[in-house]
């Protein structure tokens, strides 16, 4: 194939409202912002692809405002006159003038990704070597704040057959209050769920030791970033004394960082998120450092809307070993969508697109009423 050039690249800031408010132990949720990423192509065809966080600034070092203007103004540049279907190479160029910035690159990986797709008439899992599954279990959060609300909600959810896996955000409130909340779901809803916690970084090893003991003991099967991750020797410890298998999610913000915890025992499961490796070729990169290091795997979100829930479902349906499912389900926190057609989800599973691309197509009424101005 001759070289195909890269002619623009945009990056467009859209507020979408949620269904409800979504806690997290950094930050209450009211609506969601997303980056969207258009790569125009002199072939004429335009991919797209999603860089979002969560809470400005309240979960990691890049905001929806600083990855449009860092695209903007320093990795666009880089890549407009570039071969749009040689992605190694674009990315390449990318790591090598730009430290960081894994939210900005996921969505300009992804939208290189799509092109390339809609260019071949093959979906992205085939780009990335093929699925090996036909669709993805997803979990759902439980972030009401409210006990009773989420119990009510977890038993809608089962009986439309949505989700059967049900993740509660703790950390913010005490920790006696916390396990009271989550062991009350759990006695709710039995054998018939499985429930896991995430607590996002906001308890110390000595809270941290028992209430690993107490979620174990109480039929909680999974326990994500209990602590800090710049605590490495805590997070060793609690890895071998808990009863529940701890997940590494804010621990990873690299592909280096997951070696380093391979290397270190510091977790059983890793957390995959596009958004914290570079990409849905980057967090494959991760997952294999797990494989080999025997540790499990879970697909993560950052609440993505369709378009980076898709580049992520791409990505992990290749995935041989997808022992703890994932948590895709970012477009179902959203009351509005930008694309044409809202991903499916059917019998507790995400459905993953099998035309071109990411399979998603822009709504630009819809894009142009939601975008800031
Ligand atoms: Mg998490």
């Amino acid at each position: 194939m001759s070289h195909i050039l890269i002619e623009s690249i945009e990056a467009v800031i859209v507020d979408l409202p949620t269904i409800r408010p979504h806690k997290l132990a950094m930050h209450t949720l009211q609506k969601q912002t997303l980056v969207i990423i258009r790569v125009r192509c002199a072939d004429g065809i335009e991919g797209i692809g999603e860089s979002t966080t969560i809470g400005g600034l309240a979960y990691g070092n890049e905001s929806p405002e600083s990855i449009k203007t860092n695209i903007e103004c320093h990795l666009a540049p880089l890549l407009i006159g570039q071969d749009a279907s040689n992605i190694n190479a674009a990315m390449l160029r990318l790591d090598k003038a730009a430290k960081g910035n894994t939210f900005a690159k996921s969505g300009l990986e992804s939208a290189l990704l799509d092109a390339q797709g809609k260019r071949l008439g093959l979906p992205v899992s085939e780009l990335l070597g093929g699925r090996v599954r036909d669709s993805l279990e997803v979990a759902w959060t439980l972030a009401s704040g409210d006990t009773a609300k989420d119990i009510a909600e977890a038993e809608q959810m089962l009986d439309i057959r949505r989700h059967r896996i049900f993740k509660l955000k703790i950390g913010a409130n005490e920790v006696s209050a916390d396990l009271k909340h989550v062991i009350a779901i759990k006695k709710a809803l039995g054998e018939r769920a499985s429930v896991r916690v995430d607590v996002n970084q906001y308890w110390d090893e000595s809270q941290a030791i028992r209430a690993c003991q107490v979620l174990g003991d109480n039929g909680i099967d999974l326990i994500e970033q209990p602590i800090s991750r710049i605590n490495r020797a805590g997070q060793v410890r609690l890895n071998q004394r808990s009863p529940a298998p701890i997940m590494a999610d804010e621990s990873i913000e690299s592909v280096a960082d997951a070696f380093s915890l391979a290397a270190d025992g510091a977790a059983s499961i890793f957390a995959l998120k596009i958004g914290k490796n570079g990409g849905p070729r980057a967090v494959l990169r991760t997952a294999q450092i797990a494989e080999a290091a025997g540790i499990a795997l879970y697909g993560g979100t950052m609440l993505e809307g369709a378009i980076g829930t898709l580049a992520s479902a791409h990505a992990f349906i290749t995935l041989s070993r997808l022992t703890w499912g994932t948590e895709l389900f970012g477009p179902l926190l959203l009351t509005e969508e930008i694309v044409t057609e809202a991903p499916v989800y059917r019998d507790f599973q995400l459905e993953v697109p099998r035309s071109p691309g990411l399979g998603l197509t822009l709504d630009e009424e819809r894009l142009a009423f939601f975008r800031r101005t």
